[in-house]
């Protein structure tokens, strides 16, 4: 990779660590004492990544990654907060990364809290709790108005996901001035994606930007 990638070479290449961990020939690169030593007093990774947290979504793991390569910022749920804009901001303005990927998953457990959280008689969540999955529930009432008779125990999960994805793509655009005008200027793309946990596929489902 050249010394300034595009937004698309650390997308293109990203796939390709993932396709390889898929295959099940991960090459785990970058992970050495060399690359250790390397990095000891400056970091330049290519891409910050903003994920749920959920234990199956490690994010070196799956992008066969190494140390140095991701500035990476989880919650439950991917749920835009000041601290996940702050730090994004960080990886923008401060360490130049030229892609922001932002990676939802099925089977969610923040998802279906904020599903399970919109059924008639729900118990109520633990209040901290709440505060994180809150902001997935227009997602959940969009989902549901537009496929008539869904409830929250029939409603598809998966395209719940896939509309909170979106939403938290537009989040991060309505809240930072600094990523949208990035944005703006071609010097950065976010792709939101939706990793399947059984396949270990990250597929790009909205693009911002120029990353292909
Ligand atoms: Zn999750």
């Amino acid at each position: 990779m050249s010394a300034t990638p595009t937004p698309a070479d650390v997308w293109t290449s990203m796939l390709e660590g993932n396709r390889r961990f898929v295959a099940g020939e991960p090459r785990h690169p970058r992970q050495d004492a060399e690359r250790r030593h390397e990095l000891a007093h400056a970091q330049r990774p290519t891409a910050a990544l903003f994920g749920c947290s959920d234990s199956r979504l490690a994010a070196e793991i799956i992008f066969d990654e190494g140390l140095g390569d991701l500035f990476v910022i989880r919650n439950a749920g991917q749920v835009v907060s000041d601290s996940v804009i702050g730090s994004l901001e960080y990886a923008v303005a401060v360490l130049n990364v030229p892609l922001i990927v932002v990676l939802g998953h099925d089977e969610c457990g923040a998802v279906r809290a904020a599903i399970d959280s919109t059924g008639a008689d729900a118990p109520a969540l633990p209040a901290n709790i709440w505060r994180q999955v809150a902001p997935i529930v227009p997602a959940v009432r969009r989902v549901l108005k537009g496929n008539q008779g869904a409830s929250s125990a029939t409603v598809d999960a998966e395209e719940v996901g896939r509309e909170h994805l979106r939403d938290t793509v537009a989040g991060i655009l309505r809240a930072s001035e600094l990523i949208s005008e990035a944005v703006a200027d071609g010097r950065v793309a976010i792709v939101g994606a939706n990793y399947r946990l059984a396949d270990g596929t990250a597929i790009a489902d909205v693009v911002v930007g120029d990353a292909s």
